[in-house]
């Protein structure tokens, strides 16, 4: 089984590397990605809960980018962690991500819930701030209901404490990843509420740009969507993901390893590139320069 999206506490999941990969074996999952928003973070520790479990870690991020307005979602898969040009490029994501915080943060300020990013960095020290932490610390400080109702009444674009996001462009995003030798994926193409004609605009940028996989199948896609992108994959030669995009075992409608059938006749990732999906040759070890970054 393979789940080739999923997010740990070095981003906005909740798990640990290790307790992620520990959980992921326990369901049957014998090839994960782990795919921080914008973070390698985790990745070491990943890879060595893995050799203890016996499963293949593929070394995955998943990269906000800008296109036409929107926040695009690109996981690259089987990156080499180590490569220079995708460091800088996610350090540089990286300052834009607390920028944003801190303008959120401000803003938040204003509107009477005041200090959250610092309670945001005490309660989740390994993470980068992401809405969705400050979302939830939102709920727990008896604000709003829920995380819904925190991106409506605060975060989403028309709430009260929104920023608009300056992430890096679809051609800079998959740029970083194929030169690290990944495979850039166009994360979960049904949520961005793009109709036919502009999702086949948003694909023909992801594959100009170099852009190589879609995902097909993930917790909520219907069977009609799948097999209608499963379709405008075919024309264009992209290959199939699949994965859960988990966060936390708190949230009952993901969890590691499930996910719908990928639609008939497509090309999956793994059959395309397979060397990214095997068991390492030799047991994972530690680059120095990541061990930095770990801490960093
Ligand atoms: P950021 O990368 O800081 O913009 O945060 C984006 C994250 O917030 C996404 O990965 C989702 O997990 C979450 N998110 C975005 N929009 C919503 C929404 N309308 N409701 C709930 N969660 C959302
Ligand atoms: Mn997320
Ligand atoms: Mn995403
Ligand atoms: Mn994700």
């Amino acid at each position: 089984m393979y789940d080739l999206h999923s997010h740990s506490h070095c981003s906005d999941g909740e798990l640990a590397p290790a307790a992620l990969v520990e959980r992921a074996a326990g369901r049957g999952v014998k090839v994960l990605a782990l795919s921080d928003h914008d973070s390698l973070g985790g990745l070491v520790e990943a890879g060595k809960a893995a050799a203890d479990h016996g499963l293949t870690l593929v070394p995955a991020v998943e990269i906000s980018c800008g296109w036409e307005q929107l926040e695009i979602h690109v996981v690259g898969l089987g990156v080499t962690a180590t490569d220079e040009g995708l460091q800088t490029g996610l350090a540089a994501q990286q300052a834009r991500r607390w920028r944003r915080a801190e303008a959120i943060d401000a803003k938040l300020g204003k509107d009477g819930a005041v200090d959250v990013l610092d309670e945001l960095k005490r309660r989740f020290p390994a993470a980068a701030p992401t809405r969705s932490l400050f979302a939830q610390l939102l709920v727990e400080r008896g604000l709003v209901r829920d995380h819904e109702r925190a991106f409506a009444r605060y975060l989403g674009r028309k709430g009260s404490a929104y920023v608009a996001p300056e992430w890096c462009s679809l051609a800079e995003g998959i740029g970083w990843i194929r030169a690290a030798g990944g495979v850039p994926v166009l994360a979960h193409p049904g949520r961005y509420g793009l109709s036919g004609s502009a999702l086949e605009r948003l694909l023909d940028a992801f594959v100009a740009a170099g852009g190589q996989a879609l995902e097909l199948s993930y917790p909520q896609l219907f069977p009609k969507e799948a097999q209608r992108l499963a379709r405008f994959a075919r024309v264009r030669g992209l290959w199939a993901s699949q994965g859960s995009d988990f966060h936390s075992p708190r949230q009952h409608w993901t969890e590691l390893g499930k996910m719908p059938p990928l639609p008939p006749e497509v090309i999956k990732v793994w059959e395309a590139r397979p060397e990214l999906f095997a068991l390492p040759a030799t047991p994972f070890s530690e680059p120095s320069n990541m061990a930095q970054d770990a801490q960093a």
